[in-house]
């Protein structure tokens, strides 16, 4: 991720526009970055091949900052005077503004070529989604508890049912133990259909 030398908080985006090599290109500006390598490569496609002279033309301290290593670059002319770059000598990339690319297109002989390469701004990252059902875990929680309930209800009357007659101080009950069974059975369910 590099920033654009020109504008403010503007993010380089890559893109391969310009004879598959990939470039970062700024999306407000449109300058264009090219690392160590990847002009002198577009030249030498254009120019079979043959090793151009890529020291800049007379050469002036006043560039921008670099966006890959932040260190001041040199302004000057690249190949033909006219063509005016800025040169990192730390790093040995080159960025070309927006309204150069047509004169290096011409330089490299690309007929019909753009005036300029456009890219879009990435998306954002995406939002966090809302958590969906974000209620579930509690309601989650709170069905177990009934489930709980409901085994403990029918495990009591279990206990009695089967404690020796008299040594409880409670007789079964029927509804009591039917209804444990019911909240049992309906906490699980409703439990599995959570999960679903
Ligand atoms: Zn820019
Ligand atoms: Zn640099």
């Amino acid at each position: 991720m590099m920033d654009c030398p020109k504008c403010d908080s503007e993010t380089l985006v890559e893109t391969s526009a310009l004879g598959n090599i990939p470039l970062d290109v700024c999306p407000a500006c449109g300058g264009i970055w090219f690392d160590k390598g990847e002009l002198e490569a577009l030249l030498a496609q254009s120019q079979g091949g043959a090793g151009a002279d890529l020291s800049l033309i007379s050469p002036k301290p006043e560039g921008l900052s670099c966006p890959r290593c932040r260190s001041g670059m040199t302004r000057g002319g690249l190949v033909n005077p006219l063509l005016i770059v800025d040169k990192c000598g730390t790093c040995g990339g080159v960025w070309l503004d927006s309204h150069e690319l047509a004169l290096l297109e011409k330089l490299l002989g690309i007929v019909g070529g753009r005036t300029e390469v456009r890219v879009a701004r990435p998306a954002p990252a995406p939002e966090p989604e809302a958590q969906p059902g974000g209620r579930a875990p509690f309601l989650k929680y709170a069905l177990g508890a009934v489930s709980l309930a409901g085994l403990a209800g029918f495990s009591y009357e279990l206990y009695l049912y089967f404690s020796p007659a008299g040594s409880a101080g409670h007789t079964p009950s029927a509804l009591l133990a039917g209804g444990s069974a019911l909240l049992l059975a309906g906490g699980i369910f409703s439990i599995n259909r959570l999960e679903d």
